[in-house]
């Protein structure tokens, strides 16, 4: 039998993080399976639903690594509505669903509660189909039903605490329940591995496949992901979109690795790890059914890392829509025409040992590519304390004399300049610093001086002067 799985997307929203985890998931078992990925977009509800996430999704499984020639689709759940219908009317003609009219107001009145299930008023009424009748699965009084969950053992549903739940609405359209069900078994699915929040689904899905004949698949309900708070990660409150992590300037890469590591772990005391070792060693039934916490910070630390081990010139490569302003992501704050390659390429290697996404490139390098540095309000009044004006007087004097103008010659005028007036490096550059890039904090301040020459470097010390007076 080949193993077939698939990811069944929504296309309602930006593509969740947990999402991303769940595709990743069920991709590398089919990968070692030696089994199909299919991708099926369930975007039945044409009221949330719009083209422009499908693509979404589209795009950032590419990103992340699920190619589009790696999997078979994407189907679209709406093109399958008469196999829904089919399958709902297969259920009624052979007594296993019956068409309901009550409504919720009924019901509650009835049982007293608005929590308690759908009470079988209309089981045996024999109600024939009509405007407005909920067709309802009639679930067995007896016995239970067991789930075979690879990360879960067997969880077992009593069958007389499922409610007779609708399968089709009063319109005759089929819920997500059965259209999923119908799905899975017409695209001949063996495995369905998929976010912990359906499990209360599956028994009832399960009882589906019975009652429709067929054998049902296996099940892995991979862990919820969680903020710091132990939440469930939503997207009003948390960041959950991989979209806004790549346009942030994470890496897929890493972006992959760390989602992998979200209630599993590689062999040995390792989290960065080759993805040839991860798709080797990954195993769905060593998956910790516990919450997984999605740790923005450690993700952050990850990536940095995958940045620093970049061959320079990839770094390069992979800076550029911030630079450029290529692709979708935001604009630089200069026009595309004055970024210089030259003048990047010779701060690169610098910036790489700093940044811990690529979007923080920017500040960075800023101040090469800028006519005027953009300056930081709060960072000139801590650095232009007194005595800056003279300072930058004597700075200005020692950088015009200056024959060789390197970091190294930039430096050790500044050290001399300090030393005069009884500071020590570190206060002798803050000035300098903010006058020539605006900021407090960046890259190592000679290299970069050298970088920007010495024109723009007397430029800057001397506008930032004149603002002094
Ligand atoms: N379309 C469902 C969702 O996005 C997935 C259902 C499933 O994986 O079975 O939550």
């Amino acid at each position: 039998m080949t193993v077939r799985v698939r990811f069944a997307p929504s296309p309602t929203g930006m593509f969740h993080v947990g999402g991303a985890r769940s595709a990743l998931q069920n991709w590398i078992f089919a990968k070692q399976q030696g089994g199909v990925f299919v991708l099926r977009v369930e975007d039945t509800d044409a009221a949330r639903n719009k083209p422009e996430w499908t693509e979404g999704i589209l795009s950032a499984l590419d990103w992340i690594g699920i190619a589009r020639d790696t999997y078979e689709g994407p189907y679209f759940q709406s093109a399958y509505a008469g196999e829904h219908r089919a399958a709902a009317g297969r259920l009624y003609d052979a007594g296993r669903a019956y068409y309901c009219d009550c409504t919720r107001e009924a019901v509650q009145a009835r049982t007293g509660s608005q929590y308690q299930g759908y009470d079988g008023f209309c089981r045996d009424r024999g109600l024939p189909p009509g405007e407005g009748r909920a067709l309802r699965f009639r679930t067995p009084d007896e016995g239970a039903t067991v789930v075979v969950d690879l990360i879960r053992g067997e969880p077992t549903f009593e069958n007389k605490l499922i409610e007779d739940f609708v399968i089709a609405r009063g319109d005759g359209s089929p819920v997500f329940l059965l259209a999923n069900v119908v799905d899975d078994m017409t695209m001949g699915i063996t495995h369905v591995i998929r976010a912990e929040e359906h499990l209360p689904n599956t028994p009832k899905q399960q009882l589906l496949w019975d009652a429709l004949g067929v054998k049902p698949p296996v099940w892995a309900h991979v862990p919820v992901v969680v903020n710091e708070k132990r939440q469930k990660l939503s997207k009003r409150r948390d960041k959950v979109a991989l979209e806004a992590y790549r346009d942030e300037g994470y890496l897929a890469a890493a972006m992959r690795n760390y989602l992998m590591l979200l209630g599993w772990a590689p062999s040995g005391d390792r989290e960065i790890v080759p993805w040839s070792v991860i798709e080797e060693e990954f195993r769905l039934t060593e998956v910790n059914p516990s919450p997984a916490f999605f740790d923005e910070k450690k993700l952050r630390a990850f990536n940095g890392e995958y940045i620093r081990a970049l061959p320079v010139d990839e770094f390069v490569a992979a800076c550029q829509p911030w630079l450029t302003g290529t692709g979708t992501i935001a604009p630089p704050p200069w026009l595309p025409e004055e970024f210089d390659a030259d003048a990047f390429a010779a701060v690169a290697p610098l910036a790489q040992t700093r940044i811990a996404v690529l979007s923080e490139i920017v500040p960075n390098v800023d101040f090469l590519f800028l006519a005027e540095p953009s300056i930081d309000e709060a960072a000139w009044a801590k650095a232009m304390k007194e005595g800056a004006a003279d300072l930058l007087d004597a700075a200005v004097a020692g950088y015009t004399a200056l024959e060789s103008w390197d970091a190294e010659s930039l430096k050790s005028t500044l050290e001399a300049v300090g030393a005069e007036r009884g500071l020590k490096l570190g206060k002798a550059q803050a000035p300098v610093r903010v006058a020539v890039t605006g900021r407090t904090v960046g890259l190592p301040l000679f290299e970069s001086l050298e970088v920007l020459g010495r024109e723009r470097t007397l430029t800057r010390l001397r506008a930032a002067r004149l603002r002094l007076v």
